[in-house]
């Protein structure tokens, strides 16, 4: 069998993180390689980095254009590296009151943020197979979908990260000291992180 490429892993402000993507056929033979291109890249990912782990990965992050999306079997054990596949996503109903929490991504480098999720969500989709599957998640799971989902809807969470007048921050991973610092709201404006 021929050997499985990865892709790059794209990084804001790529144009390719803003856009729309399209309904994917699970049957094709298209979205079969794509889900094997992300399944692979992800590995690389992961062996590549020291301080991550990655709990879901969405097609356009990866460049290509399709509502797929990929999240880990289980927050618990990380040392499992299993993702699930949701074809075209949707989220059906939204429960409970947002709790806002620290957020951060593949394609958003070293920067996180306070963002406001639903704690329980409905969700509908394809599986990998091409059959319809309905559920509910909670808690981390629930936050993990919205993000990925947001993802095939061209939002980063940057988008819906809280401002500081309303609680929120922005923290970046400094390298120098090891360290999260909190970047002040004339950095954050300068460097265009949080006015989009
Ligand atoms: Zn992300």
């Amino acid at each position: 069998m021929a050997q499985i490429k990865t892709k790059k892993v794209i990084l804001d402000p790529h144009p390719s993180l803003h856009k729309q993507s399209k309904i994917a056929d699970p049957k094709s033979k298209e979205i079969k390689e794509l889900l094997a291109t992300m399944r692979a890249t992800l590995k690389e990912w992961e062996e590549g980095e020291k301080r991550y782990v990655s709990v879901g990965l969405a097609a356009p992050q990866i460049d290509e254009p399709w509502r797929v999306v990929l999240i880990r079997s289980d927050f618990n054990n990380y040392e499992k590296r299993e993702f699930y596949a949701l074809i075209n996503p949707e989220i059906t109903k939204y429960e409970g009151a947002p709790i806002q929490d620290d957020e951060s991504c593949m394609s958003v480098h070293g920067v996180h943020a306070k963002v406001p999720r639903y704690p329980k969500i409905k969700i509908k989709a394809l599986d990998e197979e091409g059959n319809e599957v309905k559920f509910t998640a909670r808690g981390y799971e629930a936050k993990v979908l919205q993000h990925e989902v947001d993802h095939i809807n061209g939002l980063l969470f940057l988008d819906r990260a809280l401002s500081e007048d309303k609680g929120g921050y922005f923290k970046e991973y400094d390298p120098k000291t090891d360290s999260m610092i909190t970047l002040t709201q004339s950095e954050v404006e300068k460097r265009g992180i949080f006015n989009r």
